[in-house]
């Protein structure tokens, strides 16, 4: 078949059919870094996946066996667009733990969080429209507001996450060049990729920037009840900031770290109108969400310890997080800094001036260890100087290994750099994110 609208390339004939948001849509680092970093000799500390060995599989097992054995008839039905009205109710009591006090008809289930970010973008950006988002920020995310063309603005974050002030001003300044400021977007709970959370004094000034702006705040909240320290909530997870304000606050939640990602389960909680048309909205995309893997998250809810299970996932993690923490503290050489996550899977790294982690990758990869370089969790092109560094999947050992390793590819980059005067990677010029070429 000829396309319509004349050659394009030989290795992508359409090229040239595609709608104008298409061109928005590019391969994130992480994936292009999964090929490689998933070989069993390197020490991945790059991709975010929950380490669902953690969970009682066999518990799991016959939770499903006993769905499909005596509800297989439903369970394996569409269903709801909305999703299943009994496990909303059990949404309502898992947010109970972050302090949203949320009706059942408010909640819409999803297919994971990613896609209730699809749906509130799609249904309040059009093209141009501005979102402001952390710097640095979701990859995810970040890769949704492009697809739908929307202006990405990064808002710097310090040692409590967003800075209002920053916030406020990127806003104005926003109006100033003609931009329709939409929507701000914030993962205040052990935020990915920076490991940063908002305490309660820096949620409410977030909140009050939205509320004087007249903008939606949308929050992502897919870690909040895997804290490992206390950052301001005493012995409680961090209260979201839905709970403070119901009718400007769009909150994701998800089921993908809690219990298992691979179900795809998530959840947006909305204003009642925004509701609606979210749900309209996801009967275009899907139908309705899995009503198996609905059911399946349901049942084991009710019958199998969850709290417990949070409790097991939550420590396996901080025993990684210490050993990740432990590990830097021992081999990294001076002016290399990082973050210390009070919950959630990231640290955030930053080199050693003039250093390039984008640069660096394949070195890493070549000495066995790999990293998303941070460039992947900014549009600009920024985030050359760091780098996320996931805890979550490698024994405490391996990560220690994988530091290790990723220690000695720094120092011999700072050799370099001291040996031929400023770094060699310092005279990449800036631009988008691309992955690095050995990966692509
Ligand atoms: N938001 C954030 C901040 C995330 O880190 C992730 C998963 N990496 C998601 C959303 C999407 O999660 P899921 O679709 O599995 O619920």
């Amino acid at each position: 078949m000829v396309p319509v609208t004349g050659p394009g390339n030989r290795l992508d004939p359409w090229i040239n059919a595609y709608a104008s948001r298409a061109r928005g849509m590019t391969a994130s680092e992480i994936r292009a870094l999964f090929a490689v970093a998933s070989r069993p000799e390197v020490v991945s500390l790059a991709g975010g996946m929950p380490y669902v060995s953690a969970l009682n599989l066999d518990a799991l097992a016959d939770t499903v066996s006993d769905l499909v054995r005596n509800q297989g008839a439903y369970a394996l039905q569409y269903g709801s667009g909305q999703g299943d009205i009994t496990l909303r109710d059990q949404i309502g009591e898992v947010m109970a733990e972050v302090g949203i006090n949320a009706h059942p008809d408010d909640i819409v289930v999803t297919t994971g969080s990613q896609m209730a970010l699809d749906l509130v973008t799609r249904v309040f950006c059009d093209p141009g429209d501005a979102v402001f988002v952390e710097a640095p920020s979701y990859v995810g995310a970040l890769g949704v507001f492009r697809a739908y063309e929307c202006t990405v603005i990064h808002v710097p974050m310090d040692d409590q996450g967003l800075q209002p002030g920053a916030l406020d001003e990127a806003i104005t300044a926003a109006r100033l060049r003609g931009l329709r400021p939409k929507m701000i977007y914030t993962i205040p709970s052990f935020h990915n990729p920076a490991g940063i959370t908002q305490g309660p004094a820096r949620r409410h000034e977030i909140l009050s920037v939205a509320q004087r702006n007249g903008l939606l705040l949308l929050e992502d909240d897919p870690y909040g009840l895997l804290g490992f320290d206390d950052v301001g909530f005493g012995d409680k997870p961090p209260r979201a900031i839905r709970a403070d304000d119901a009718d400007g606050v769009v909150y994701l939640g998800s089921f993908s770290k809690t219990i298992a990602s691979g179900l795809r389960v998530g959840w947006a909680v909305a204003p009642h109108g925004v509701r609606e048309k979210l749900v309209l909205a996801a009967e275009a995309a899907v139908l309705c969400p899995s009503n198996y893997a609905q059911m399946t998250i349901s049942s084991y809810l009710s019958t199998q310890p969850w709290r417990q299970q949070i409790k097991v996932f939550t420590e396996t993690y901080r025993e990684r997080r210490d050993a990740l923490l432990n590990a830097l503290d021992q081999h990294m050489p001076v002016g290399t800094t990082w973050t210390t996550p009070a919950g959630g899977f990231y640290s955030w790294l930053t080199l050693p001036e003039g250093l390039d982690a984008t640069a660096m990758l394949p070195r890493a990869i070549a000495a066995l260890v790999a990293y998303v370089p941070g460039t992947g969790f900014y549009v600009d092109g920024s985030g050359r100087q760091h780098m996320r560094l996931s805890y979550c999947y490698p024994e405490p050992d391996r990560i220690t290994e994988g530091v290790r390793r990723l220690a000695g590819v720094i120092e011999d980059e700072l050799q370099l750099s001291h040996t031929f005067g400023t770094s060699h990677t310092l005279t990449r010029p800036e631009g988008p994110a691309t992955p690095a070429p050995d990966l692509q």
